[in-house]
């Protein structure tokens, strides 16, 4: 019998091998299950709901708009509380395979104007304004692994690890804690079409990274968010939670963040490092509004994360440097070498809206407002 106590999820442990069994069997011709995925009224936390269709979708505006219980998710009040779900973009499902489908939404009122969580309306709205410039997105989202009783996985019950050191990018036992959950995460990623550019153990044990990019325009932060919810649902099948707080535990332990890493067609062109200080000049003026912009409370998570320690900057200050990870934006070092390339906004916490985040950039960066 397992053994289920609070420290084990029951997800894990569940006999799998019948699953397969009926996850063999055959779906008719022409028909597709669609998992509409959204994010609900914490700003942080995603749903999802599936749906069979009876036709192969190409294109999200092919797909039915749909709606679900806005009371039940903090985005609606009970009297109205349909709530309408609009695809925007389309990923194959890795989970049921085939002509399955994951489908981001975004979420809009019985009114039909955007919900107070969807801060994709916007964001679009600036990207499409600045679609001149080119604007490329690499988002490292930093994540910490959990057990059932919310302490990190693998974590002594009655103690601590030994101190920082040895953890990142490590290899061993003792280093490195549920590899398989970033393994199966980074191959369900680019089953599905994301755009996943690498990953890595990080600073503190069971906090990993993977970075998502470059990406264009919206398509950044529709794919990451399609790559958490992703993470969640590879995790829950391992019986692990996955957090996105950005300070897990207290004390002489790092946090995690959602360093953006950001360029436009001329910072990328010969000389554009001369665009990327431009860029750092206007940022630096518009500090407290990208704080704002930077986690789902503005700025109350990075409280706890911007100490300027644990290689992080001061949330009350702005300062900038070639290589340097005390910085709130750092030119990484080849760029500076090149003379172009990128700058990278160490600010964002790991829990932020990307779609905050990326809008924050460009409309300081860009469009200058
Ligand atoms: P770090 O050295 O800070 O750990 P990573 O290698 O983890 O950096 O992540 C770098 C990110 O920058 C990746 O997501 C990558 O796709 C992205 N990136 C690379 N070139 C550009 C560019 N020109 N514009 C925007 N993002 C870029
Ligand atoms: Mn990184
Ligand atoms: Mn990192
Ligand atoms: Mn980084």
């Amino acid at each position: 019998m397992p053994n289920l106590t609070l420290e084990h999820s029951p997800n894990a442990a569940i006999n799998k091998a019948p699953y397969h069994r009926y996850m063999d069997l055959p779906i008719p011709d022409g028909k597709v299950q669609a998992t509409y995925i959204w994010i609900d009224g914490t700003g942080e936390n995603l749903r999802g709901k599936t749906r069979t269709l009876d036709f192969v979708p190409n294109k999200p505006d092919e797909l039915p708009i749909w709606n679900f219980d806005g009371s039940s998710t903090l985005q609606a009040e009970r009297s109205s509380s349909d709530t309408y779900l609009y695809p925007v973009a389309i990923y194959a499902d890795p989970f049921t395979r085939g002509n399955n489908k994951l489908v981001l939404c975004d979420t809009y009122k019985y009114n039909k104007k955007p919900t107070e969580t969807n801060k994709r309306f916007t964001c679009l709205q600036a990207m499409e304004a600045a679609a001149g410039s080119k604007p490329w997105f690499g988002i490292e989202q930093e994540y910490t692994l959990l057990d059932m009783d919310l302490r990190p996985f693998g974590w002594p019950k009655n103690g601590f690890p030994g101190p920082q050191g040895p953890y990142y990018c490590g290899v061993g036992a003792n280093k490195v804690y549920a590899r398989d959950i970033v393994d199966a995460h980074y191959r369900a990623c680019l089953y599905a079409g994301i755009n996943v550019s690498g990953t890595n153990a990080e600073v503190m044990p069971a906090q990993w990274e993977y970075q998502v990019g470059p990406c264009e325009g919206i398509s950044i932060g529709d794919q990451l968010w399609i790559s958490r919810y992703i993470l969640h649902r590879v995790a829950e099948d391992f019986g692990v939670i996955v957090t996105f707080d950005p300070k897990p535990m207290e004390g002489d332990w790092n946090g995690a963040g959602a360093h953006t890493n950001f360029s436009t067609q001329a910072m990328r062109e010969d000389g554009g490092i001369l665009e990327i200080e431009k860029a750092i000049d206007k940022l630096s003026r518009n500090h407290l509004r990208h704080i704002q912009a930077y986690d789902p409370h503005g700025g109350k998570d990075n409280e706890r994360r911007l100490t300027g320690h644990h290689e992080t900057s001061s949330i009350h200050d702005f300062s900038a440097g070639v290589a340097n990870r005390g910085a709130s934006v750092r030119i990484p070092r080849g760029c500076a070498e090149e003379k172009k390339g990128y700058l990278e906004d160490r600010r964002p916490s790991s829990n932020c809206d990307p779609y905050a985040v990326t809008e924050a950039i460009v409309r300081t960066c860009v469009l200058n407002e």
